[in-house]
């Protein structure tokens, strides 16, 4: 188990400690799991207040992780904004490699840890640096916004960075800036896709997916329609544009997250992460959560155990690999003033070494007409 495990037991007072927490998860989470969890969420609120560490959890974290440690929780957007005025010592990312890289961004002399480096994420991994020298090189003068799952290389190429909450906006920012009507909207092609839906510029995609939100198709929304006619379907915008022409409402998470809080429905379907139905359901009580969903690999890595260990030995291994060049390097990008004040400026200009062509099989195109 953990480090330094030994002391960590279900106490009374562990039980009085976490017992607002476990109001809010004990539908989620069985008694015997919140014995093994409770002395943890103790021991790591504990640790925070020691070390000046705060936690980032992201809505695909676990309802143990998410409401019993996590200082702040939501989006990506949300959390690199919570990132940025945090007056912390230590950053303590729970969510994957990008985010932590993001926080590293825009909080260089901050200590950032991920408790497991494995966390990775497809999107992320679909595209490099040197892909990005090669699009611009074939698209001169056309804007590069890259969505914020991208490694900080990736952002550093780009002119803007967006989340899924604010891509139309960045994207239509990005162009009118430049002066263009096309702009490239790099690594999701179906984020690409729902962004080129709503607005008249033209969009160049790459073929990046995220594994989760591909897995959804028109013949799962009709089934879910068939089986719970009454229900209101979310989905969020990394879904195949098949899935998003048949829901109720397509969003950022955080978006998913106000409707439901909002609008309180009888019985909704959160065509997403399945830990997003599980954290919102504290604060709709009266809403009935129903699947299908899927579950993220990669978010799935970090657990309480390995949030403690973290905190335990501030490890380097478990440091986001973002270096101080590449956050200078990604700072511009990753700029979290609003898009309007970002455009008043010009576009950085575009500079760095020649690109190195690779195999063009490696270079796959998707345009997504406006
Ligand atoms: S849910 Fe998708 S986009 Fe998010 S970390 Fe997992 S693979 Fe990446």
């Amino acid at each position: 188990m953990a480090v330094g495990s030994a002391a960590l037991e279900f106490t009374p007072d562990v039980e009085a400690l976490t017992a607002p927490v476990w109001e809010k998860v004990r539908t989620r989470v069985t008694p015997i799991e919140w014995r093994l969890h409770a002395p943890l969420i103790a021991e790591i609120n504990r640790l925070k207040r020691e070390k000046k560490a705060v936690i980032l959890a992201h809505n695909y974290m676990t309802p143990e992780i998410f409401h019993g440690v996590g200082d702040f929780v939501g989006d990506s957007l949300g959390l690199a904004r919570e990132a940025a005025k945090t007056p912390a010592r230590i950053i303590v990312q729970a969510g994957v490699q990008f985010m932590a890289e993001t926080s590293k961004v825009l909080c260089p002399d901050k200590t950032v840890l991920i408790p497991d480096l494995r966390a990775g994420c497809s999107l992320a991994a679909s595209i490099t640096a040197a892909d990005v020298r090669l699009i611009k090189e074939r698209y001169p003068g056309v804007p590069v916004v890259t969505y914020v799952n991208t490694t900080a290389e990736v952002k550093a190429e780009a002119d803007l960075c967006c989340t899924s909450a604010n891509a139309v906006q960045v994207v239509e920012v990005a162009a009118r800036t430049a002066g263009s009507d096309r702009v490239i909207l790099l690594p999701d092609e179906f984020l690409a896709r729902n962004v080129a839906r709503q607005t008249s510029v033209r969009i160049v995609a790459w073929a990046g997916r995220c594994e989760v939100h591909e897995r959804f198709d028109a013949d799962d929304i009709r089934q879910v329609r068939e089986a719970w006619p009454n229900a209101e379907i979310l989905a969020h915008p990394e879904c195949p544009t098949e899935v998003l022409e048949l829901v109720d409402f397509a969003g950022s998470t955080s978006a998913m997250s106000d409707y439901v809080v909002k609008r309180q429905p009888r019985q909704v379907v959160l065509i997403t992460e399945c830990s997003m139905a599980d954290n919102i359901a504290a604060e709709a009580p009266a809403t009935e959560f129903l699947r299908p969903c899927n579950l993220c690999p990669h978010m799935k890595r970090i657990t309480l155990e390995n949030i403690h260990e973290a905190l335990v030995r501030e490890r380097l291994r478990g440091r986001s690999r973002a270096g101080d060049h590449r956050a200078r390097a990604a700072r511009g990008p990753t700029d979290d003033r609003p898009a309007a004040s970002r455009a008043a400026g010009p576009l950085r200009s575009r500079q760095g070494a020649p690109p190195r062509r690779r195999g063009a099989d490696l270079i796959r195109f998707a345009a997504a007409a406006a």
